[in-house]
């Protein structure tokens, strides 16, 4: 008997998989203080949710996710075999991955930044995200069910829409994006590490949005900064070593409470 697995199964699955495995790794390096952005007794002391928690809402959210996925793929796909990727050039490709990742960072850069500016929004669904002051890798999906269903399958499906991407190319955006995501998140600067070099918006950009002093600065997820610095919500920082090691993030602007 010959199990077939669909494009669209993977796409769904594949980001939830390689969401683990990817923080995985960084709970290995986080047992160091040598690189972290906060030390492990700042991420005890601040932090106001408990690990065991974030992996039930993270997983939580991700089964509920994998389902709406399923059935948005289902409703938009075509009955056509959609596995014709051959004629596909490397350069349309790369057209249709950079409209993705536009698409996506516009729809979450406006949502989130709604979701600050409209205290019902913040107080019910995105202030469950802020409960994690200092950012780890396995929690940056620690999110409210509605606020996954709206930033990230709802901005993953107008990116795979309007990209025009076969179901196979985006099992490797979406993964790319969760990829993205985590590390953002992982609340380390580790010499090397790629995405530092080729995004300006990273784990040190990211961690600013998670500080208290920050949360009406650097929106702009996942993948570049524009937004923020077309509409002036951009946050400059600066990267000091620690004396016991690891990195501190300091903003560079005064922050003004209104
Ligand atoms: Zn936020
Ligand atoms: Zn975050």
């Amino acid at each position: 008997m010959e199990v077939k697995i669909s494009d669209e199964f993977l796409g769904t699955v594949a980001p939830l998989v390689v969401y683990w495995i990817y923080s995985g790794f960084y709970v290995l390096f986080g047992s160091s203080e040598k690189y972290r952005l906060h030390s492990k007794k700042e991420e005890d002391d601040k932090n106001l949710v408990s690990k065991k928690t974030v992996v039930k809402g993270v997983l939580l959210q991700q089964a509920i996710q994998a389902v709406v996925a399923i059935i948005l793929f289902t409703v938009t796909g075509s009955d056509e075999s959609p596995t014709t990727n051959g004629s596909l050039s490397v350069f349309d490709l790369g057209r249709q991955f950079f409209t993705a990742m536009v698409v996506l960072d516009t729809w979450q850069y406006f949502m989130h930044r709604y979701m600050h500016q409209n205290k019902f929004l913040y107080r019910h669904i995105h202030s469950q995200h802020h409960r994690l002051i200092v950012p780890y890798a396995y929690g940056a999906l620690y999110n409210h069910p509605l606020e996954g269903l709206l930033l990230d399958t709802i901005g993953g499906a107008l990116a795979f829409l309007l990209s025009g991407m076969s179901p196979r190319a985006s099992i490797f955006f979406f993964s790319f994006a969760t990829i993205k995501t985590v590390d953002d998140h992982c609340g380390l600067w580790l010499p090397g590490n790629l995405f530092h070099v080729f995004f300006q918006n990273n784990s040190a950009y990211h961690d600013v949005h998670h500080q208290l002093y920050g949360t009406k600065y650097n929106y702009s997820q996942p993948f570049f900064n524009v937004w923020d610095k077309i509409l002036g919500t951009h946050m400059p920082y600066t990267l000091e070593k620690r004396e016991n090691g690891g990195f501190e993030v300091r903003p560079v602007k005064v922050v003004k409470d209104d």
